[in-house]
């Protein structure tokens, strides 16, 4: 099977995205997050595996990739630890690189700022994750992925280095990281430093809700409200779902970026494409505002 696959979550009627490439460079996630989706597709979803051949695979893979792009992953994360090592995901952006080909990267690891020197030579947005910055409910959340302080420093370093860099705030779970100060908050952190807010709500399947509910008991009382089936995921209820994007996308424009939700059923809600790839067509910063069609700042 080919390592270079086009996108389709599950032919998922609520994504938005273009049509795309996407490469998981690593097999698993060792970041172990309790809302994690690929357990009920991946065997040992949380251990890393490195992939056989896979540089020559993905060289050869990269010619069927024309004007398009590819997202640096989707079913784990570009930079776990062996990175630092193996340089895989790094190769592959050299790769893409001489190739032309623009790279989204979605992490939740600050390794990805060692890469600046090759993103920004390149058409590249990096999208980093932080659903919570109370340290200790990330470490029950997401027990074995970077501190959120050392993703916010990430992203700093990013923009800084001129690197279209997006926070994806998500997944928001009903009673655990739904508190509009603490989005507040995270927003007077970045606001400088991101260009586009991406969330979306928890899409429970059946393994990450008991996951989920073993370390936060008192969830169990909210089970009621996911009420809505798509595909293999639960959604939250339509109305819950839109008072929590609707308060989202006041704060996200109230600091004067753009606002999209990911698969959520509102897409003429969304500023821009939801993964970062409105970054990829601009040289310039500037530019944006005539895709989104807005005057935030972009
Ligand atoms: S970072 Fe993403 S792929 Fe990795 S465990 Fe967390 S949710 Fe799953």
């Amino acid at each position: 099977m080919a390592l270079i696959q086009h996108f389709d979550p599950w032919k998922g009627k609520f994504c938005t995205c273009p049509p795309k490439y996407t490469l998981n460079p690593y097999t698993g996630c060792r970041h172990s997050c309790l809302y994690c989706y690929i357990t009920s597709f991946i065997p040992q979803a949380f251990v890393v595996r490195e992939k056989q051949n896979l540089l020559q695979a993905v060289q050869k893979e990269l010619q069927k990739i024309k004007s398009s792009y590819l997202s640096l992953s989707n079913s784990s994360d570009p930079y776990p630890m062996e990175e630092e090592e193996k340089q895989y995901t790094r190769t592959i952006l050299k790769m893409c690189k001489d190739h032309g080909i623009p790279v989204l990267i979605l992490t939740k690891s600050p390794l990805v700022i060692r890469d600046i020197d090759i993103l920004k030579e390149m058409k590249a947005a990096v999208s980093l994750t932080i659903t919570t910055i109370d340290p200790k409910k990330a470490k029950i959340l997401e027990p074995h992925a970077p501190e959120p302080e050392a993703r916010i420093q990430a992203l700093q370093e990013l923009s800084r280095a001129g690197i279209p860099t997006l926070l994806r705030l998500d997944p928001i779970i009903p009673g655990i990281n739904d508190n509009p100060k603490e989005w507040e908050e995270i927003l007077q952190q970045l606001s400088a430093f991101v260009r586009q807010v991406v969330v979306s709500t928890f899409k429970p399947r059946a393994d990450s809700w008991k996951r989920l509910v073993e370390a936060f008991p008192s969830l169990s009382s909210t089970q009621s409200w996911y009420t809505q089936k798509e595909g293999n995921s639960f959604y939250l209820e339509r109305q819950k779902r839109e008072n929590i994007l609707r308060s989202l996308q006041q704060i996200v424009h109230h600091h004067g970026l753009f606002f999209s939700s990911c698969r959520e059923g509102f897409p003429e809600w969304n500023d821009l494409h939801c993964d970062g790839s409105s970054f990829l067509q601009v040289q310039s910063r500037n530019a944006l505002s005539v895709i989104g069609g807005t005057s935030f700042r972009g």
